[in-house]
Formats: C-alpha cells, structure tokens, sequence
C-alpha cells in the first residue's frame, strides 16, 4: 500500500491545497466564507472555480458534478465534462464560477412531497462550502444543497446546515454568560456503521436481495450466532483485502477511517472514523456507504447496508456519536476539572436532558423507516422507547443537587452547582449499558436507534435544533438574571427535576422497562407508521418554524415522502415475495413431489411389495404445505391489490402494516418449513448457512 500520509486526503481540495493555490485573498475569503456560511463573492467564485478545476485535470478528471442528498436518502450527481468549444474548433477545459455556484439539474424525478408544483418542476443545487470538493471516479465533485424554485428545501443537508447554524447562535449565548471564550460552537459526530459482506455470486442469485436488499424467505442454519464466536473475532482474509482497499479508497477523500472489526452475527463487520462536524460527517458517511458497496463488487462479493437482512440474526445499526466542540476545540461535554467547567458542562448536559425528553417523539421519527422497524425492539438494538443512559455516578450527582443534598458521603454539605467539583466519572462506567438508545458515553452521547441505511443528516438535524432550543430557553432565563451562581443551579434543578423521568440506567431490553416506561409517560412507538404523524404535531411544527429549519409545507412534505417510501417499500417487498414463490419456489415444490412419485412409482414396477412410506409422507407433507403456501399468496396478492381502495396515504401505510405486513410474515412460514424439507439442489435459492458462512 501506499504511504498512508501520502494518499491521506489526495482526492480532497483541501484547506491545504486551497492554501497552496489560491491568491491570499481569494483564499482569506473563502475561508471566511466557510466558516460563517457566507455567501461567496462572484469574482472570487471564478478565481476558485479555475483552480479547482486545474487541480482536479491534474488528477485525471475530466468532468465535475453537483453532489447532493436528495430526499431518497442516497446521493445523487449528475455529471458534465469540463470541455468547452473554442472558435479554432478544439476543446479547451472550463469550469466558472458560475458552474461552482449553482447548478440545474434536471430533477423533477426526485421526492418533494409536492414542494414542487408543476409548473416549476425544476430543483437547484447551490455549493455547501463548508465542505470540501473531491475527485471521485474521474469527477470533480462538489458539495451542494438542494433546493426548490421557492427556495424550499429539497434535500437532508440544507436543513442540517441550518441547524448547525442554529446551534452554534445559541451555544454562544451560554457561553457568554459562563465568560467562555469562543467564535462559534459546532457538534461533532462520529459514527459507527455495521455492514454485512456475503458473496456477489450468491448475493445475484437471490432476487430478494437485489430487490429489496434483504432476504425475504430463508430457514434458519444449523449454526447462527450463538457462539458468539464471530463477534471480535479474526478477519477472515478475504475481508481483511476487502478492509484494506476500503481504507485506502477512504483515506483519498480525506475520510479518517479507523476501526474495523467483525461484529456480533456471522458475516457482519463495523467500520467507524475518527469524528468530524457533523456536517463533513454527514457527507463522510454518505461515500463510506457508496464506497464499501463499490469496493466488496471489485472483491467478488456484496455489501449489505440493510437494517436486516436476515431472519434470526442481528441487524445493522449506525451508533451516532454526538458531542458539542468549541472552534477553540474545546469539548463542551467534557465535565473538566474546576467548578466554573463543571457548571458549564451541568448546563449543557441538561440542555440535552430536556431536549431528548420534550422531542423524544422528534428522535424516534428521525430514525423510523421500514427496515429499521425489524431492529427496534426486537432484543438486539434499543427499543422504540426513548431513554437517555448517563451512569450512576452522574445521575447520583444530578440526584443529589435536586435533593439538595451532598453526594459525597464524608462532607454533609449541600453540593453546589459552581461552587463545588464534581467527582470524576471514570470513562468506562459511563458506557457499561449497551442497551441504551441515547447513552452518556464520557464527553459525548452516543444515539443508537439509527439504522445502518439512514442519511445521519435527518438525526443530526433533530438533535441539533431540540439541544439549540432547549439552550435558547436558558439562555433567555440567565441573560436577565440578577444572582448568576443562584439561578443556573436552581435552573439546573429544576430542568432535572421536570425531566429525570427520560433517564434510565437499566436494561432496555427487559418487559420491565416497557411497563415502567408507560408508567412514567414515555411514548412507545413501535412502527415507522405510528411514529410518523408525530413530525407535523402543532409542537413539532412550531419548533422547527421558530428556528427556520423547516418551514412548515417542508415538514409536511417530508411528511408524505417518509409516509410514501413505507409503502413503496412494503409494496416491492410483497410482489418479490410472489415472484419468488410463484417462479421459483412453487416449481421446486413441484419438482421434488414429481421426483418423489416417479421415484415410489420405479420402485412398485420393480416390485409391489417395495415399501414407499417415506415417498408416501413426503410427498403428503409437501402437498399439504404447498398448497397452505398457495393460499397465503393469494391472500397477500388479493390485500396487496385492496391498498389503494383504504383511501389516503396514512390510511394505506396502516394497511400496508397491519395486513399486508402480516400476510408477508405467514407467508415466509410457509416457505422456511418447505425448505427445511425439499432437497437441497431443487431449492432454489443459497440458503442461510451458504449466505451467511459463504466467505
Ligand atoms: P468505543 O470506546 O465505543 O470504541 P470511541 O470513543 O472510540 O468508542 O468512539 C466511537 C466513535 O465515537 C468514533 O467514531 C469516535 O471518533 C467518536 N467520537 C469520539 N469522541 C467524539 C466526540 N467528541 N464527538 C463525536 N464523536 C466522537
Ligand atoms: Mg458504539
């Protein structure tokens, strides 16, 4: 391999190379530019545009697109060559600032939930310079948003900006009051993603994966995995190439991948970086998903990113690391050491508290989507219920300042917020509980109901603004206060008080937190369809609004998007579950019985006394369960065809889940027993054992 320093960010158009290219003030500007925002001065945009372009023909690329997010959750680009006619007749190689600036694609194909009516179907794209351009395949790609000819926004990156923006204005309102010096407050996010890596031969030959990405009908293998023996265990060395090249192509664009290492089910691996802004994370996450599904087709095998694509083992999740960083680099979730940092950190900490309390509804949309409902609850990812994990010792420190009491057992004195320094949380107590969906992990939260597919922009976006309004209401309480010291701890108190009730250190996963959760009011939204309406609630709405994140047609037209994929999604997996059972799984039951007659009939004419018993049982068990499999088909074909008649798009989700949801699940039981009783070369898809244990 190549030296790593070496390649390290090679394909990015770094601060560095910006730097080393650009006239001084161009390059002033645009730093400026990026971290306030701001827009960029034409003049300069061409003067930036011509030196990206050079860098970009000296790496070999030939043409440049506007990368974006659009509402399908992948990204999208749509690529133009730098050539452009000169009179002599020959091609010169362009790109304007123009072309840097704003772009057209031609995108009326793309969601808007009816933000773009017809008669402005066109969709814009504007550069995010917040992030860095990069060479990807012989392309100059560069960072945009996405929006509409009504300015609204069409794509998960606009609103992430937006609410980064947000953060940062009312984080610097709390440190002004705590005398912290700052020029602007970003989160950070680092984020684990889980991935399953199984064979490309066998991945073509199953129409459920390339369809819907996860497989739709498969028995359970003699060995699952109940060993626990994959989990941290040795990579397998076609895996460790595969890892080696991920790395590598990641490492050019400047993504710090890190840690790779297998995970709890057979065939499943984690990779995670080194955390970023959120909004370069963002992006980040987006090419590592595009890059890990490129990289395993060049290694002769498939990357898996669904939630679950198998039965019966553990799904793929994405743990969203979450931390709040000044631009001095200083951790606002760090409790520090003195007792004016120890308030500090109190404060924001509690801004968390009643964020994730008071938008726990918010959290659960963020992460809701038909794949990610086979993992929440299910006793291998948290539970649909929001909770916030922070440790026993901070929660014995937050107890005690609302009791007014000490937390230390030698002094009897009441601890003070300001006054007193909090004991030290030893960095390994804080991350005991891996069954909690948003843990206090030492200097940052760690939100794990994402599921592995998910943009993180939608996640971040609601974490940012619920955090940035709960600092806003502090704010506007101790900027007017007379006695600072006496209100932030009273403030403190009592926003634990109000909001103790969404911390719990326990096990998720038990019955018991279910029922004490109810007890304590908590929402308990199972489904992607009960969670959904829960965005355009009056509350929601306003939240949004207040901030200008969304406005409130965007958040309905999110709504209908979110709402319209369940059912797509639920509609495309029914019809491969027909395919399969009609075109293949049917013949094969046919086949076999067919065989197994012929096979009894040879044996008479041989000689009539010949016992034919297990012929005899076989092919009445095949018959029996073939046709219940038969009559679960026709089942969902015919609650299939009665969606559309359930009238509006809500009401069609509410089927697609409680009938035709239910339909799928019977049906699969009907073909995991067959397979468990047909031959194994008249069946005709790689079976579990083939797929899961393949490499
Ligand atoms: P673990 O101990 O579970 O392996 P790490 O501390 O190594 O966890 O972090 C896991 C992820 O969290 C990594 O992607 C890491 O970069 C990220 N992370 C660490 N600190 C922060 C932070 N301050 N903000 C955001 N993410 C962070
Ligand atoms: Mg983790």
């Amino acid at each position: 391999m190549a030296d790593t320093p070496q390649i390290f960010g090679s394909m990015v158009f770094s601060d560095s190379v910006m730097k080393e290219r650009l006239p001084r003030e161009t390059y002033q500007a645009l730093r400026r530019t990026m971290q306030t925002g701001k827009k960029l001065d034409p003049a300069l945009a061409n003067v930036v545009a011509n030196a990206m372009k050079d860098w970009a023909v000296e790496k070999g690329a030939t043409h440049f697109t506007h990368w974006f997010q659009p509402m399908t959750g992948i990204t999208a680009e749509k690529h133009d060559s730098f050539i452009s006619p000169t009179a002599e007749g020959n091609v010169i190689m362009e790109f304007s600032g123009k072309e840097l600036v704003k772009g057209e694609p031609d995108a009326s194909s793309f969601p808007s939930g009816g933000l773009r009516a017809t008669f402005e179907a066109r969709g814009y794209t504007a550069w995010d310079p917040t992030s860095y351009a990069f060479i990807k395949d012989g392309t100059l790609c560069i960072p945009t948003v996405f929006y509409s000819y009504g300015g609204e926004a069409l794509d998960k990156k606009t609103p992430l900006l937006r609410s980064m923006e947000v953060f940062s204005k009312q984080a610097m309102r709390i440190l002004r009051l705590f005398g912290t010096e700052a020029g602007r407050v970003n989160t950070t996010v680092g984020c684990e993603q889980e991935y399953f890596l199984i064979d490309r031969a066998l991945y073509e030959q199953r129409k459920d994966l390339v369809f819907c990405g996860r497989t739709l009908f498969g028995a359970r293998p003699p060995k699952g995995q109940e060993l626990e023996d994959h989990y941290f265990g040795a990579i397998k060395p076609r895996v460790k190439e595969f890892m080696r090249d991920l790395d590598e192509e990641l490492w050019k664009l400047g993504i710090s991948a890190k840690t790779e290492h297998n995970e709890v089910a057979p065939a499943q691996h984690e990779l995670a970086p080194i955390f970023t802004t959120t909004n370069i994370a963002a992006d980040h996450n987006q090419l590592t998903m595009e890059m890990m599904k490129k990289v395993a087709r060049r290694h002769g095998m498939a990357c898996l990113l669904h939630e679950k694509p198998f039965a019966g083992v553990n799904g793929s999740g994405k743990h969203n690391n979450w931390s709040i960083c000044t631009d001095t680099g200083l951790n606002l979730l760090e409790p520090g050491d003195s007792p004016g940092e120890n308030a500090q950190f109190l404060l924001f900490l509690c801004a968390v508290i009643k964020a994730v309390d008071e938008y726990q509804d918010l959290l659960r949309v963020s992460v809701a989507g038909a794949g990610n409902d086979h993992r929440l609850g299910a006793s291998e990812a948290p539970p649909a219920i929001v909770s916030m994990f922070l440790g026993d010792e901070l929660t014995g420190v937050l107890d005690s300042i609302e009791q007014g009491s000490s937390c230390d057992p030698k002094t009897k004195e009441e601890l003070r917020v300001g006054v007193h320094v909090l004991p030290r949380f030893p960095r390994d107590a804080t991350d005991r509980n891996r069954t909690s969906p948003f843990a206090f992990t030492g200097n940052k939260f760690e939100f794990r109901m994402l599921g592995s597919t998910h943009s993180i922009s939608g996640p971040n976006t609601v974490l940012n603004t619920i955090v940035a309004e709960a600092l806003c209401q502090f704010a506007d309480i101790l900027e007017g206060a007379g006695d600072f010291p006496s209100e932030l701890h009273n403030l403190i108190r009592d926003t634990y008080r109000q909001h103790k009730r969404i911390v719990f250190n326990g096990n998720n996963y038990s019955d018991e937190w279910a029922a004490e959760a109810k007890r304590r009011g908590l929402l308990n939204l199972k489904t992607t369809v009960d969670a959904l309406p829960y965005l355009v609630t009056e509350k929601n709405i306003a939240l949004f609004q207040k901030h200008h994140i969304f406005s409130g047609a965007e958040m309905h037209s999110r709504y209908e998007i979110l709402l319209e994929n369940y059912c797509k999604t639920l509609n495309i997996e029914a019809l491969a579950m027909l395919d399969m059972v009609k075109k293949d799984i049917i013949p094969a039951v046919c086949a076999y019985s067919k065989d197994l007659c012929e096979g009894a009939a040879a044996k008479k004419a041989l000689d009539a006394d010949l016992d034919c018993d297990l012929e005899w049982e076989l092919v009445s068990e095949l018959s029996s369960l073939g046709s219940g499999l038969y009559k679960k088909a026709r089942k969902l074909e015919s609650d299939l065809l009665g969606v559309k008649s359930r009238g509006d798009l809500k009401a069609q989700a509410d089927c697609y889940k409680d009938v035709v949801f239910c339909d799928m699940r019977e049906l699969r039981a009907a073909a995991d027993e067959l397979e468990l009783l047909i031959g194994g070369r008249y069946w005709p898809f790689p079976t579990y054992g083939k797929l899961l244990f393949g490499i």
